[in-house]
C-alpha cells in the first residue's frame, strides 16, 4: 500500500506552503539628503550621507586618505 496523506488538506491550509513564503521584493527608501533611491540602513551611494551626516566624502579632493 503506497503512503497516503492521513487528512484532507483543507482550502485554508492549501496556501500554507513554502512556495508561498518567498522573499519580498527588496525595499527601497529615498535618501534624506539628495532624495535618490537607496536601500535602507545603508550609506547613500550618491551623496555619502547616513543618519543626517556625511559618512563618506564623495569629493576626491576632500578625502585625505589615498
Ligand atoms: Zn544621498
Amino acid at each position: 500500500m503506497p503512503p497516503h496523506p492521513k487528512k484532507k488538506r483543507s482550502s485554508s491550509r492549501k496556501g500554507w506552503r513554502w512556495s508561498h513564503f518567498q522573499k519580498p521584493p527588496m525595499a527601497i527608501t529615498t535618501c534624506a539628503q539628495c532624495r535618490s533611491p537607496k536601500p535602507p540602513h545603508t550609506v547613500c551611494p550618491t551623496c555619502g550621507y547616513y543618519g543626517g551626516r556625511e559618512v563618506i566624502s564623495m569629493n576626491p579632493e576632500e578625502s585625505d586618505q589615498t
